[in-house]
């Protein structure tokens, strides 16, 4: 789902998650920025595609077993919250108990529920908007150019075209920005740096998500 910007070294993309741990270690005590932004990708990465345990990173990213700033294992820790949340998202949306068969401490799924209502209501709220991008010179119908970018938007929501649920924004997102890039509507009626501009604001939102998913698990 995430590109590494570091280039393919194997060592580090098959460790196992332990080693991931270890290295996350190192590289905080060593204040290498670089390297633990790579390797908080790569574990986000392995996360959201399930070939990490959501239970185990839990228990790995918690603060509590971290000696020093545990602000950047906030976000390790709000990643696994997502996860859960995804893999709970049928039981929370149809209002099922979640607490008998789960791998999750109260406490926790506590967090989950948090993320749930807070992902919800910022879909409904912000991510469900067309975001705003700047007209470049030639666009000679600004008001139009984004008329057209809200209607595609909204059209794609309302028909049901991104087979995600509203909570996992960071999926939807994703898919949003990948049917847009490909529409032939918007690549007719919008200047191409006007349309180049308005996906990268999509972009930016991904990223964003990406950044402060913690805040949503209150974290
Ligand atoms: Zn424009």
């Amino acid at each position: 789902m995430w590109k590494n910007s570091q280039g393919t070294n194997t060592t580090i993309m098959t460790c196992n998650t332990h080693s991931l741990v270890r290295m996350l270690r190192i590289t905080m005590r060593v204040h290498n920025e670089t390297l633990f932004s790579f390797l908080m990708q790569l574990w986000t990465w392995r996360l959201h595609s399930r070939e990490l345990d959501h239970a185990l990173a839990i228990r790995m990213a918690h603060p509590s077993r971290w000696d020093y700033d545990p602000q950047p294992f906030l976000k390790l820790l709000g990643h696994a919250f997502y996860a859960a949340m995804v893999v709970m998202e049928p039981k929370l949306s149809s209002g099922q108990h979640i607490d008998l068969d789960s791998q999750l401490t109260r406490a926790e799924i506590v967090h989950v529920r948090c993320g749930y209502h807070s992902l919800r209501s910022w879909w409904d709220q912000i991510a469900s908007k067309a975001p705003a991008y700047m007209h470049c010179p030639r666009c000679m119908n600004p008001e139009r150019c984004s008329y057209v970018w809200r209607i595609r938007i909204q059209w794609l929501a309302q028909n049901d075209k991104i087979p995600f649920p509203k909570v996992d924004g960071i999926r939807r997102l994703q898919e949003l920005h990948r049917l847009l890039a490909a529409d032939s509507f918007l690549i007719k009626n919008m200047p191409e740096p006007c349309r180049h501009s308005a996906l990268q604001e999509l972009l930016k939102r991904k990223e964003h998500l990406l950044k402060t998913v913690h805040h949503h698990f209150d974290l």
